[in-house]
């Protein structure tokens, strides 16, 4: 278990700007005192008693660290220090100045799937480490792959925000109803035993998406999404990929497989022949095909306006409990709109708890 610091995270370190925000808290830039260093802190506010609907479970925060300190990776986020007050913990982690993965690329005129594929590599090959280790991120989606420094030729991925995932023991079962609908696994929608194999089928969605700028099995509602996973409701319209590879799809099919064990592991998307091409035809074919550009910059402009939507509705839902609750007491928590936001964002025909960066 990690060191939690019973100490002020202040005396160390001054905190900067917000970089982000997340369901329990803010995301801060931090410089080190001692050093000038710069990192991300993760504030996260405790739960002050576990019936309390605000704030995050000690455990759920002991859970994130040990996940974090077992994965030293270059493309996982790195946890460096954690402090520990009685009201919040504070991760300091490993400071990612370049954006999200899918900001960047809509930046951009057009894209080339062998380009596409440099970034795609690097995701599995952080996935690939975490299932080696028996976790599972269980929130895989753009909001959640960030790129460390975007001048670089080939900015470096970086995959953030542990805060669902598992360690598998072996002999337990493990069920779990959360999740953001676009990118979850029929397993997840039908509450069955989960596996590592549920991040490749967010992996598969995220390469459809990143290809051709549709979701796969987005529906007109939450319950309309769910259901076109469980009925692995699916296609490659003509028009959004007439410009992609067979070898791209062939990869996506290998990837949105209703079975778990028959999805390609991350070690086995590594090795198909569209990221890793065996002859030459096969790498000129990616160099050939390019990304639904015009189609993905709509979708990430939707996905942004929605994200800036879903966090202005949380606070009108977090202003309203607010006047209805009346509690002083947590007063303060609930006007930092962030906190709390699985038990108002269910929706009726919903069981899926929905994460704050949804874009369904
Ligand atoms: P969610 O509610 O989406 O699960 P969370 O509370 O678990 O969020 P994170 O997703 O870890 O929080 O972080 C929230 C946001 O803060 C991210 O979307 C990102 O924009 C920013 N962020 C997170 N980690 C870093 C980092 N290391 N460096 C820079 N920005 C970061």
């Amino acid at each position: 278990m990690a060191h939690f610091r019973l100490q002020n995270v202040e005396d160390f370190y001054e905190i900067g700007e917000v970089l982000g925000s997340g369901h329990f808290g803010q995301v801060r830039e931090l410089t080190e005192q001692s050093s000038g260093t710069l990192w991300a802190g993760k504030f996260l506010k405790l739960q002050r008693s576990a019936s309390s609907r605000l704030g995050v479970e000690r455990r759920s925060v002991e859970r994130e660290v040990e996940i974090l300190q077992a994965l030293p990776h270059a493309h996982i986020m790195a946890l460096h220090d954690v402090f520990d007050s009685r009201a919040e913990i504070v991760l300091v982690v490993e400071l990612i100045s370049g954006g999200e993965l899918f900001d960047f690329i809509a930046e951009k005129e057009n894209l080339m799937e062998n380009e596409a594929i440099g970034f795609l590599k690097q995701i599995l090959s952080g996935v690939a480490f975490m299932h080696s280790k028996q976790i599972a991120h269980f929130d895989l989606k753009p909001e959640n792959i960030m790129l460390s420094d975007k001048s670089a030729e080939l900015p470096e991925i970086k995959i953030i925000d542990f805060g669902l995932a598992q360690r598998f023991t072996p002999g337990e079962e493990y069920r779990s109803l959360c999740g953001t609908p676009q990118y979850i696994a029929p397993e997840v929608v039908n509450y069955e035993p989960l596996t590592v194999a549920s991040d490749m089928w967010s992996m598969g969605v995220i390469t459809y998406i990143l290809l051709s700028g549709m979701s796969p099995f987005q529906g007109d509602s939450d319950e309309e999404t769910l259901r076109n996973i469980v009925d692995m409701k699916y296609e490659f319209e003509d028009q959004y990929f007439s410009a992609t590879s067979d070898m791209a799809k062939d990869f996506i099919q290998k990837l949105l497989i209703k079975d778990q064990s028959e999805r390609m592991t991350a070690e086995e998307c590594l090795m198909h022949p569209w990221i890793k091409p065996l002859t030459h035809r096969q790498a000129a074919s990616r160099s050939r095909s390019s990304i639904n550009m015009k189609n993905f910059k709509k979708f990430n402009a939707r996905r942004k306006w929605r994200m800036s939507y879903n966090m202005v509705w949380v606070c009108n839902r977090l202003c309203r409990l607010q006047l209805l609750c009346k509690q002083a007491q947590e007063d303060e928590e609930l006007r930092s709109c962030e906190s709390d936001q699985e038990d108002i964002a269910i929706k009726p025909a919903s069981l899926i708890r929905r994460r704050l960066s949804s874009n369904s």
